[in-house]
């Protein structure tokens, strides 16, 4: 058995929840962009955590359809009244200005200020969250009723920033396991003071990381944190040699919430990762929700898209989009809560579980039943339901093992969990009841280093 699967019980969830509520409050502040200093800054944060790689790509730079964008930085901004008041203040919350306004040093009416700021009626006391990466404007956002608080006069207007030749910064963090196989764990790191969009993600696949380190895994886990779209075009542009490595991934997004759990199919629509997750779901014995993929939603679209086509699925709580605080000031630290970034965690580690735990066996004891009592297989492992359920876990393992089924085949087809069929398949493994069937790419694999060797 691989490191991860001790991984579950070693684990203090609750106490990961808290560590990554405190690690978003510790980001909270900061003004995260697609590029830029905030973003440089993060990384080096999440960099105190685990050994994180920095990439920096130029602005100017081709990939695919996509240009890496001039670099964005922003030091103050606000809106004064006649009277010098600062009326709306970047100092006491960043998404007051729309990310990526060009620079603005003005005096001008309310009627010409007005064309340049944004509310969002419906929700009176939020500040609502824009951008405008690829169109070069400028803009502040306020609270409905701040709009309405604003008097006829002259203002002035100042927005201190540049945007100028410079590059787009991503992290990344390759833990190897035993085998060059991997799996691809993405989040975004591009949005200012928002919680459960992007800084729920960050933390957890920070913490997520730290874990699996001590780990020893049998497959290599491959964390980026990236800008949203342009970070996984740029990624993807820069690393199509090696994408065919990427045996499931998860992009994590808005894991924060108190909503239940969502997991969105990969376009490829049964991968393993896409059973692993709904089996994992499944027996959680929580409520859930799985969705179709569609080509709507995170950096899952890039990893989906049919040049790549990778087995990539996303897990949500409540999706982005689908809660009434996306996007506005009121997606803050209250929103998101350390025990549902704790069980988003330990979700994680059970999928994982699965994937690094699902094998094919052949029974060597094909031709009828073997007798497990003489074996000692009876009552001899514990941990997962009574008796009754171990022995129907080997029975199964047994009559299923033909070379063809995995264990999770084993486990979807006898409704058992993948834990009860995988231990039962380590007990018999252990009895020499069952033999493991390399992979064809692990066989392969063997078979050049030993040429190599011979
Ligand atoms: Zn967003």
């Amino acid at each position: 058995m691989s490191g991860v699967s001790n991984l579950r019980d070693k684990i203090d969830a609750p106490a990961i929840g808290h560590e990554c509520h405190s690690f978003i409050a510790e980001l909270f502040p900061i003004c995260r962009s697609i590029t830029g200093n905030g973003l440089r800054e993060t990384l080096a944060r999440i960099g105190k955590h685990i050994p994180l790689n920095i990439h920096e790509v130029p602005s100017g730079t081709q990939v695919f359809d996509w240009t890496v964008p001039r670099e964005w930085n922003i030091r103050d901004a606000y809106v004064k009244n006649a009277r010098g008041e600062k009326l709306i203040d970047f100092q006491k919350s960043n998404l007051h200005v729309v990310n990526y306004s060009v620079p603005v040093s003005a005096r001008m009416p309310l009627s010409e200020l007005k064309k340049h700021l944004f509310s969002s009626p419906e929700y009176p006391d939020r500040i609502p969250y824009r951008t405008s990466y690829y169109n070069e404007t400028w803009g502040f956002c306020v609270s409905q009723r701040q709009m309405e608080r604003l008097e006829d006069g002259e203002y002035e207007v100042r927005i201190d920033s540049t945007l100028e030749n410079g590059s787009l910064t991503y992290g990344e963090f390759l833990l190897t396991g035993a085998s060059e196989d991997e799996i691809l764990i993405s989040c975004h790191a591009c949005h200012p003071s928002l919680c459960n969009d992007n800084l729920s993600g960050v933390a957890l696949a920070t913490f997520l990381a730290k874990s699996l380190m001590g780990c020893q895994p049998r497959y290599s886990y491959r964390f980026l944190f990236i800008p949203g779209t342009i970070g996984s075009i740029t990624w993807l542009a820069r690393n199509e040699r090696n994408v065919h490595r990427i045996k499931h991934g998860l992009v994590l997004s808005c894991v924060g919430d108190r909503g239940k759990l969502s997991y969105k199919n990969s376009r490829q629509g049964n991968a393993e990762i896409d059973r692993a997750a709904l089996h994992v779901l499944k027996h959680s014995g929580q409520d859930f929700n799985v969705a179709d993929f569609s080509p709507y939603g995170n950096d899952e679209r890039q990893y989906c898209s049919p040049g790549f086509d990778l087995p990539v699925g996303r897990l949500s709580r409540t999706p982005d989009g689908q809660f009434p605080e996306y996007h506005t000031s009121a997606d803050d630290l209250s929103f998101v809560d350390a025990s549902s970034l704790g069980d988003s965690f330990s979700k994680c580690v059970a999928m994982f579980e699965v994937l690094e735990e699902n094998r094919v066996y052949v029974n060597q004891n094909p031709k009828c039943e073997p007798q497990l009592g003489k074996r000692g297989l009876y009552r001899t492992f514990g941990g997962y339901g009574d008796s009754q359920t171990r022995e129907l876990a080997m029975l199964w393992v047994l009559n299923q093992s033909d070379g063809k089924n995995s264990l999770l085949d084993i486990a979807e087809r006898s409704g058992l969990s993948f834990a009860a069929v995988s231990q039962a398949a380590e007990a018999l493994q252990g009895s020499g009841l069952l033999r493991e069937c390399e992979p064809a790419g692990e066989r392969a694999r063997a078979a050049a280093r030993e040429m190599v060797r011979g």
